[in-house]
């Protein structure tokens, strides 16, 4: 009897291939094993066993399969059953999923590259002929195609061998590498917690009489502090009090002095706590606590709701501590995972060695060494935390998933495909594991707290700061009055260089925002009004000063400043607006003793560098950061007292249904930065709008009277979440096939949906990277069927690529766009 098994190839295919198998290989292979593939005339690739059967397939013959590649599958049931959901959901193939949930050396094939790996050491002789060949053809030339690697061992069949290259480490795949960072450990020193008031200081004084060298040394850590509030650091005290590191180590010894260090004691060191590493919650976030797990005794999703600073981390930890009690995995969901090495640092103090981080850019052994300790239920991953791809790793008994920031946009993938919702998708997947999910925020999203409201999830709330610390003090400032007047220099308001000044006085940190990065967005001629466009796409060139250049953000494209307009050739060129770039150059000038510090896309490129802006934030080597949203998340600095908005506005204008509720989440966040300990933060908001409801509920912390006025437009103009809105893109290259398809794929669907249908509209930029662009947007009622819906676009699609001068334009599926 013939055998077959159905392959999910990680290729845009709407459904699997059918291979036969032999004898010998069906009492072997399993459901979820990989097997390498031949695919079309000459390509190899890997691809997941999704059914075995006895079925031929009735229009195409089947091949053999080259190799089982595994000897046990490593993926489950349970997420096949989650991939399917995500690509019907989010109307994409079950090959697209699989393509983002694997880890890319999972999936060997015939366009893949390989190179050795430099830091291996190998041991010849225990290589195979088949490896040896390979490892040997690697010493000679850098990089092999995975043919080549076919025709130097003379095999059609040779994923095993690279399989067990990799396992071995001697190979890697070609691709970005991306390794964990550590920063270097400034050492500081202190008084000891019994030394810190003035008598005990006195006596202390008293007793160092016979110690000369050592009372030399406390008081020159009196001067030091007297002279600034930043911390000592060992080396500064031991050059300024003139004494040496044994003369220190004897008063730390003595308990006199201590040492820390501000970015891995913080945790342990911070003000009130003591060393010991279970903190206790204090009453606000005991109530919180009890009350998410009251609920999830009946829902599974629970919402906390906690001002920024709340200490909701403290909360999350408990939970973990009970699930990892009962041996279960816990998922924890963050943004960006660039962004939280801080969290990270926290969490490690509590769990360890027990913590496993999976992120796309981490190279391809560590993550298959995380898939595989989850597939395993290793102990050393029992806390994955994770960005979005992480929702993709094989968890066995699964039973929390935190999902922090829960709000942010950025949990939405937008290219390429599958376009999912990291919270949603992980709500799904923690249904299917019946475990509990948390969804946590200060500025819940309107979709999770409308929920809330439906009765759908469990609700906590804190909200008071940790410490009983005050929320920011914040003020609007009138931006168009003080214009009016001549009273700006460059951007700042009077208000924010008062406030600015008095905070540097004090030896305090200042964060300004600005969110958008380059000098300015546009260079215009002054006597044209000609602004230099990028070719390739429909938009205005930023204008990036230090490196002189004129950057598109949308396809990088690059040239020199021109010294004379283009079109008329005259030489007043002028900017326009503002980036992040212009107002660091502004501060540089206001304040030039300050040491100034900025973060964006543009300073974060290289290798670390993010990483080396917070810590250097964090140690207060620098006293003012200016930065784009990147600075809005997250992040715990001690020493902020004061944030600066440089322009509400750009933000409320931006044209797209959140743009309000976003501009909130937004400047609560970035506000809730200022202020962490015990004085009270100081937010200064610039606008040319002050009465603007969004900027006023922002500044009296109006949640609630935030979330009824977007409820009520959304539910007037029928986006989420009283509506479902399914956005199709297309693209092509010409501008009149791309209209007229347009046209056609909207007209069929408001014929044959039950829905509203807007467009097809150009969207703001209308052309990216030559390519011009229509989005229609599909609005579903609540009551109608999604799956209906759905169903009924697939169908137009068909009779839309059947139309031979329409397949080459490019649809694309965008569910519940954000
Ligand atoms: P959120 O995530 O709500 O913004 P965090 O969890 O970062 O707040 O907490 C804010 C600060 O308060 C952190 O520095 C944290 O260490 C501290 N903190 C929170 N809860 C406690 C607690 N129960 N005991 C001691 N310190 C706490
Ligand atoms: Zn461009």
């Amino acid at each position: 009897m013939a055998h077959f098994i159905d392959v999910i190839l990680p290729i845009p295919l709407e459904k699997t291939f059918t291979y036969t198998i032999s004898e010998e290989e069906v009492s072997f292979v399993e459901m979820g094993m990989r097997v390498s593939v031949p695919f079309g005339k000459s390509k190899i690739y890997t691809g997941i066993v999704a059914a075995v059967h006895q079925t031929a397939p009735e229009i195409y013959e089947a091949k053999e399969i080259h190799q089982i590649l595994d000897d046990y599958p490593i993926v489950s049931p349970l997420q096949l059953q989650h991939w399917k959901w995500i690509a019907s959901y989010y109307m994409c193939t079950l090959g697209e999923v699989l393509r983002s949930a694997l880890p890319s050396a999972f999936l060997l094939e015939s366009e893949t590259l390989v190179l050795l790996n430099k830091d291996a050491e190998v041991d010849e002789n225990t290589l195979m002929d088949n490896e040896f060949l390979v490892y040997e053809a690697l010493q000679h030339q850098s990089v092999l195609k995975v043919h080549e690697v076919s025709a130097i061992t003379e095999r059609k069949n040779v994923m095993p061998i690279l399989q067990r290259l990799l396992e071995k480490k001697i190979v890697l795949l070609k691709e970005e590498i991306y390794e964990q960072y550590k920063p270097k450990l400034v050492k500081y020193i202190r008084l000891g917690p019994a030394y810190r008031t003035d008598e005990s200081l006195e006596l202390l004084l008293e007793s160092l009489k016979r110690a000369p060298k050592q009372s030399q040394a406390v008081l020159a850590l009196f001067q030091l502090q007297a002279t600034s509030k930043k911390p000592i650091a060992s080396v500064d005290l031991e050059k300024s009090s003139n004494t040496s590191a044994a003369v220190l180590k004897a008063l730390v010894d003595k308990e006199i002095l201590e040492t820390y260090f501000i970015r891995r004691d913080r945790v342990n060191f911070d003000g009130s706590s003591d060393d010991s590493n279970a903190k206790d919650l204090n009453e606000y976030q005991l109530e919180a606590l009890n009350s998410i797990r009251k609920s999830f005794d009946n829902e599974r999703v629970a919402l906390l709701h906690g001002v920024t600073s709340s200490g909701k981390t403290e909360v999350y930890v408990k939970l973990i501590a009970d699930l990892m009690k009962a041996d279960k995995q816990i998922l924890y969901l963050l943004p960006e995972i660039a962004l939280t090495t801080q969290l990270i640092s926290r969490l490690q103090e509590y769990f360890g060695e027990k913590i496993a981080i999976y992120h796309s850019k981490y190279n391809v052994h560590e993550r298959i060494e995380v898939w595989n300790n989850v597939l395993h239920q290793k102990p050393k991953a029992q806390l994955v935390i994770g960005a979005r791809s992480a929702l993709f790793l094989p968890f066995k008994a699964l039973g929390l998933i935190i999902i922090d920031e829960e709000h942010e946009s950025s949990f939405k993938q937008f290219d390429p495909a599958p376009r999912y919702h990291a919270r949603d998708a992980a709500i799904v997947l923690g249904n299917l594991h019946k475990s509990r999910i948390l969804l946590g925020s200060a500025t819940p999203s309107v979709e999770s707290f409308y929920n809330v409201q439906q009765g759908k999830y469990g609700y906590a709330q804190i909200s008071r700061r940790f410490g009983n610390v005050l929320m920011p003090d914040m003020e609007l400032v009138d931006i168009k009055e003080a214009q009016r007047k001549r009273r700006l220099k460059g951007h700042f308001s009077e208000r924010l260089l008062q406030e600015m000044s008095e905070a540097l006085e004090m030896g305090e940190q200042i964060i300004l925002f600005q969110n958008r990065r380059g000098y300015a967005p546009v260079l215009e001629c002054l006597t044209c009004g000609h602004t230099p466009q990028c070719p390739n796409c429909d938009v205005s060139l930023t204008y990036h000063q230090y490196k002189k250049q004129l950057r598109c953000h949308y396809c990088s494209h690059a040239t020199a400043i021109p010294e004379s307009c283009l079109a008329c050739g005259g030489s007043d060129l002028d900017t326009k607006g503002f980036g992040t770039e212009q107002i660091e150059e502004e501060v540089r000038k206001l304040f030039p003793d300050a040491k100034v510090g900025r973060m964006d896309l543009d300073t974060t490129r290289g290798k670390y560098a993010y990483e080396k802006i917070i810590t250097a934030f964090e140690q207060q080597e620098m006293e003012i950061l200016i930065g784009t949203q990147m600075i809005t998340k997250g992040l715990d600095f001690r020493n902020v007292s004061l944030v600066g908005v440089m322009n509400a506005d750009a933000l409320l204008n931006f044209p797209d249904y959140r743009a309000h509720e976003r501009t909130f989440q937004l400047l609560t966040q970035v506000s809730g930065r200022a202020g962490r300990t015990k004085k009270r933060g100081k937010v200064i908001i610039q606008t040319y709008n002050p009465y603007h409801q969004i900027l006023k509920q922002v500044s009296t912390g109006d949640y609630d009277g935030m979330f009824q006025e977007q409820l009520y437009e959304r539910e007037q103009y029928k986006y989420p979440p009283t509506n479902r809105i399914i956005k199709i893109t297309l693209k092509h290259k010409n501008y009149n096939v791309l209209n007229e398809a347009a046209e056609w794929f909207s007209s069929a669907l408001k014929n044959v949906l039950r829905a509203t249908v807007l467009g097809p509209e150009y969207p703001p930029v209308s052309r990216i990277r030559n390519q011009y662009l229509k989005n229609i947007l599909i609005k579903i009622d609540k009551n109608e069927s999604l799956g209906t819906s759905k169903r009924n676009i697939r169908r137009i699609e068909k009779s839309f690529k059947a139309i031979s001068s329409y397949r080459s334009v490019r649809v694309i599926y965008n569910v519940d766009h954000i």
